[in-house]
């Protein structure tokens, strides 16, 4: 066995878009760091669609790029076609998909990886976790998993940032596969779908990762070893096509946005506008519904044979057609994997029929009729945790310095998976700094809503992100991603103090443009009414503000430019002021799109927003109240018995998040605010 034993800050055990984020931010904020994956060939492999992106999930990728992550930059340098999606409803919904060349993806986040300061790749398997003990009764003694001794003091306080250090255990390295050890002060656990996998295409087992990718099959022992909890989920992906067989003319061809919106905050829209691939429509029928029920008996979902728990919003199509046997038709769309392959992704086709069944099947896709599968379809079951074993830092509540993310923490999506990553990644380094940990509440970010939704929740298959999860998603917007995040992302360090300055530039200009609307008035004169005509605007009555204006439905900050003749002389006052971002301006010397979006849509939502805003004081309120770490819950009068449990079992940091677990009403959570009061009083 390999003698070799290094010392390094953090261990990644994962390349995949959570382990890249993780890895990455440790690395950035100077922690010497390992990433670790079977493969370095599959670095920010998309092994099921390739695109980034959609509803709630674009969200996802524009907070972490405001934070200061990757996944936004990887994709503006790869995307072949881009769409912003939902623009017909209000912009809590808009949401940014863009279509992803899979290879050059791959190939650019390892080129970034590459060339990152102290961080290093290493294609080898994880196979064991070192670890020592910490239990109350040793007090500074402790024997570590690997026989080292080590010195250990009990942290039993709430802590601001949500961990309640009752820890039983700490994290010490990693072993390999070859037996090589590697020390650490953290480890982050990004292993995806592929601990103990084994992919499922009929009656054909293999025991691989996606891809035909080695599966990890050593790990999963280590971990139930250390007390962790696993379970079985499982997710499908549909076959590729060779395009040389598909006849696009019985389809709808899907096009792309005319001006592209890049995701990341720090990409040049100018740089960006390229031309763009196309997508493809069509449908399923009658003929493909009769032959999935017809070989039902040969679905390993259907014959019993998969174990794990799929996603209810990424159903296969067996599922789909089962369960909405109503249905006619299902949409089906065909996705370029990239410019240099035919490769077609089947989009709202997964399945794990036999192969010859799903041939039969897709052949009677118009447009699919003379198709040839280059890759099968097929499901994937894998080792995953419940993520209720971790505090919202995304450290395990028995394992000091033991983090996860992505897939791995029972989430399903490349976007889910790197805002994990890079969050765990974030609060790795926090550890380590023994600085307070980055958790995002639900009125901060998607990002907070996902993780807070995986540690309280008791989900019970694949969890995908969705707008209707967020409670104020008028607030979490994906276009002010930036505002609500990126000072953040400065106070952690991963964001520039130029990108800062961009931001603060950003932000005085939105004010100062609001503010000069909302003061600049237009009287009834005969000029604005018949301004106001043209645009089947009702008249006025006594003098308006333009923001008042703007407000109209049928107006706009765009059409009201008309009389609004102090624009211009606005504009050159902004753009003279000192540390004023030429980013800001277009050519021609006007606000950029980006400014103007943000004054109207505050502008025209400002109710809106603002009842929004007090729903999250309230929330706040329950947030902020701590549970103290070493509360015996068998100690709380009159607490319900189902309520109990589920105290004990998640063990709350907050009366908020109390308040979200299931089985806890409200009354079980008011019993527990005055207990705790009570106590204070005490003290
Ligand atoms: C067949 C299939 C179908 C899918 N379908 C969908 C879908 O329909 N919708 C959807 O939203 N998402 C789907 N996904 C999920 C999506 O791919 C994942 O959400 C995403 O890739 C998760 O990212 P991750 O970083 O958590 O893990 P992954 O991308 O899986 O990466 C895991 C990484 O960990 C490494 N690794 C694992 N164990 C070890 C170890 N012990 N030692 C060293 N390295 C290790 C691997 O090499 C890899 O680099 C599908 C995935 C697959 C495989």
């Amino acid at each position: 066995m390999s003698t070799i034993r290094e010392k390094v800050d953090v261990c990644v055990v994962g390349a995949g878009h959570a382990g890249c984020e993780a890895a990455l931010a440790c690395a950035r904020l100077g922690l010497e760091t390992v990433i670790f994956t079977v493969s370095v060939d599959s670095i920010a492999l998309m092994p099921c669609n390739p695109n980034v992106g959609g509803s709630s999930k674009g969200h996802l990728v524009r907070e972490l790029d405001a934070l200061g992550g990757e996944m936004g930059k990887n994709i503006d340098k790869t995307f072949i076609q881009s769409k912003m999606l939902n623009v017909s409803k209000g912009p809590a919904v808009h949401s940014l998909r863009a279509q992803a060349d899979k290879a050059e993806y791959s190939r650019a986040m390892r080129k970034v990886l590459e060339g990152q300061e102290h961080l290093t790749i290493k294609q080898a398997e994880v196979c064991e976790l070192l670890w020592e003990d910490c239990s109350p009764s040793e007090d500074g003694a402790a024997a570590g998993s690997d026989g080292s001794q080590g010195v250990f003091e009990k942290r039993a306080v709430a802590a601001s940032d949500g961990s309640q250090g009752v820890f039983e255990k700490r994290v010490t390295g990693v072993v390999t596969f070859t037996g090589a050890v590697y020390e650490c002060k953290a480890v982050v656990l990004c292993t995806g779908t592929y601990l103990c996998a084994r992919c499922l295409c009929g009656e054909a087992i293999t025991y691989t990762g996606p891809n035909g990718l080695q599966a990890a099959t050593h790990l999963t022992d280590s971990l139930k070893e250390m007390g962790i909890e696993l379970r079985r989920f499982k997710t499908g992906t549909p076959a590729r096509m060779d395009g040389r067989t598909i006849d696009y003319s019985k389809m709808e061809e899907q096009f792309g946005d005319e001006r592209i919106v890049p995701f990341s905050f720090s990409t040049d829209p100018e740089s960006i506008q390229k031309e763009q691939a196309s997508c493809w429509l069509t449908y399923t029928n009658k003929a493909t519904h009769d032959i999935i029920r017809a070989n039902l008996d040969r679905s390993p979902i259907y014959a019993g044979i998969i174990e794990g728990t799929g996603p209810r919003y990424c159903p296969s199509i067996e599922d789909k057609v089962v369960k909405f046997a109503e249905k006619e038709r299902h949409q089906v769309f065909l996705e370029p994997e990239g410019l240099h392959t035919h490769e077609m992704y089947v989009g709202g086709m997964s399945s794990s029929l036999p192969e010859d069944v799903q041939l039969a099947m897709y052949r009677t896709v118009p447009g699919l009729e003379h198709c040839k599968i280059v890759r099968n379809a097929y499901a994937i079951e894998y080792d995953c945790i419940n993520a209720k074993q971790l505090y919202p830092s995304l450290e395990f509540k028995k394992v000091k310095g033991l983090f996860a993310g992505g897939q791995f923490n029972g989430s399903s999506g490349y976007e889910e998976a790197a805002a994990q990553g890079l969050v765990a990644g974030i609060n790795a380094a926090m550890e380590i700094f023994g600085r307070e940990f980055l958790v995002m509440d639900r009125s901060e970010s998607y990002i907070g809503v996902l993780i807070d939704d995986l540690v309280t929740k008791d989900n019970r298959e694949p969890y995908r992100m969705m707008t209707s999860r967020a409670e104020y998603r008028l607030l979490l917007r994906q276009d002010n991603a930036d505002r609500r995040l990126r000072k953040k992302g400065y106070e952690i360090g991963l964001i520039s103090e130029d990108e800062y300055q961009d931001l603060l530039c950003k932000e005085a200009l939105i004010d100062r443009e609001i503010e000069r609307l909302k003061e600049t008035k237009v009287g009834a004169g005969a000029e604005i009414q018949a301004f106001l005509e043209r645009h089947e605007s009702a008249a006025l009555k006594t003098a308006a503000s333009l923001a008042e204006l703007i407000c109209r439905p049928e107006l706009s900050y765009a059409l009201i430019e008309e009389i609004d003749t102090g624009r211009q002389e606005a504009y050159q006052e902004y753009a003279s002021a000192e540390h004023v971002r030429p980013k800001y301006f277009t050519s021609d010397g006007k606000l950029s799109q980006e400014i103007i979006d943000q004054v109207e849509i505050e502008i025209k939502y400002e109710g809106y927003i603002t009842r929004q805003q007090r729903q999250v004081e309230q929330y706040k309120k329950l947030e902020k109240k701590l549970i103290p770490a070493d509360i015996d819950y068998d100690d709380v009068p009159s607490l319900r018995i189902e309520a109990r449990q589920k105290l004990k079992e998640f063990r709350p940091v907050s009366l908020g998040q109390a308040s979200r677990i299931s089985g806890v009403s409200p009354a079980d959570v008011s019993v527990l605010h005055i207990y705790i009061e009570k106590r204070g009083s005490m003290k």
